[in-house]
């Protein structure tokens, strides 16, 4: 090897073809079975997306080359990264049939390429100590990656099929838990709270401190510990990078999406679009915005001040203390050329919300069709299907 490795390697053996190219000066293979070549483009394409995004926004990858090697699916549908070498199962994308991206369906062959090209910084560079919350600083952040560059790939607005599903996977597998459900930054290693819960934080938190603010954060971080020996660092380290980084008025997402269990339950209620006379429109909409805290046993909670609870008892619904940003968007359709309709934003603003019923007024250009409150579901919610209306 060319740089020290953990005592985790893997071995592979069968008579393969060889798909290679290159990125920079570092060799790229596909160790593949005769007759499954359907992906290798794919996955070609995933290796360089992460390589590029990981050396740009952390620091420059540390081997010659980078193998993929595939292995049948009667051994398991995984993929799993060794330092440069990752066995990948026939089953996790050499064989898949991707459906029309466009239409809905997600190249998951490419995704599960950049999350384990990712993990060549976020698990072999970055080692955590084998303590409560280790799997933030490696599944969280791969799959954090593997978010980002497909949100570069493909817009922004593209992003809600990808945080939905996490949403609505971390929802549902959480209902399941028989032992505890503890925080991002503490978790017991539970997939839908490294996986799903992980790369949901991590990807709103983009968005709330931006991109770039983050990255850098996480640079300085990867500076301080990369090929660290033990004691190995903790996500309490981590953590403490993205805090000095966060402004004073958005310490509060640091807590409700690492420190605590918290979710909003944010809806809209009413909505009228007037055209007016000038040929824009102007739209009302009511909406409600809560947010609740659940315990290691799910036990719901509304956060602790005394003057609070005299306050929430005189509303129908209750909140932890309020002083969040969120997400109002604004949509209309277009067609596109080939009989689709594309949504366009006209309007996508974070407000300062302080209150559980709130009502504005939003003026647009263009007719407008839906309305949502954090339309792209980018912070956990119980209920994501009420965030949107069609007027
Ligand atoms: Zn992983």
């Amino acid at each position: 090897m060319d740089s020290k490795i953990l005592n985790f390697y893997a071995f592979n053996s069968a008579k393969y073809e060889v798909k290679k190219d290159k990125w920079n000066d570092v060799n790229l293979e596909i160790y593949y079975h005769k007759g499954h070549e359907y992906n290798l483009d794919r996955m070609m394409s995933g290796m360089k997306a992460s390589l590029d995004y990981n050396s740009k926004n952390f620091s420059p990858y540390q081997h010659k080359q980078a193998r993929i090697i595939e292995f049948p699916r009667t051994s398991g549908t995984f993929a799993q990264s060794f330092p440069n070498t990752i066995p990948f199962s026939e089953g996790v994308g050499f064989i898949a049939d991707v459906d029309d991206t466009e239409k809905g369906g997600v190249d998951y062959p490419f995704a599960i390429t950049v999350h384990e090209i990712a993990h060549q910084w976020w698990a072999h560079q970055v080692i955590g100590a084998d303590v409560l919350g280790a799997t933030m600083l490696s599944e969280s952040l791969s799959e954090y990656v593997s978010l980002k560059v497909l949100e570069h790939q493909h817009g922004k607005d593209k992003m809600r099929k990808f945080l939905k599903k996490s949403l609505d996977d971390y929802l549902t597998q959480r209902t399941f838990e028989k032992k505890r459900e503890k925080s991002l930054m503490y978790n017991d290693g539970q997939g839908y709270i490294r996986y799903q819960k992980g790369s949901l934080v991590f990807y709103a938190l983009s968005d709330y401190i931006g991109e770039n603010v983050l990255n850098d954060a996480l640079k300085q971080y990867v500076k301080k510990v990369q090929f660290q020996d033990a004691p190995y660092t903790t996500s309490i380290d981590m953590v403490n990078h993205i805090k000095a980084v966060t402004p004073d008025s958005l310490q509060y997402a640091i807590n409700d999406m690492f420190e605590t269990i918290t979710l909003y339950e944010n809806r809209i209620k009413e909505v009228t679009s007037t055209a007016l006379d000038n040929g824009k429109y102007q739209l009302d909409i009511e909406f409600e915005v809560s947010k609740y805290r659940n315990d290691e046993k799910g036990k719901k909670f509304y956060g602790d001040t005394l003057s609070y609870k005299t306050e929430a008892m005189r509303k129908p619904i209750y909140s932890v203390p309020l002083a969040d940003y969120i997400d109002i968007g604004i949509f209309t359709e277009e067609e596109d050329g080939e009989g689709e309709n594309k949504e366009i934003e006209l309007y996508l603003k974070k407000h300062k919300i302080t209150e559980i019923n709130n009502k504005i007024s939003i003026i647009v250009n263009q007719e407008p069709i839906e309305v949502g409150v954090d339309p792209y579901n980018k912070l956990i919610d119980t209920n994501s299907n009420d965030n949107r209306r069609r007027l």
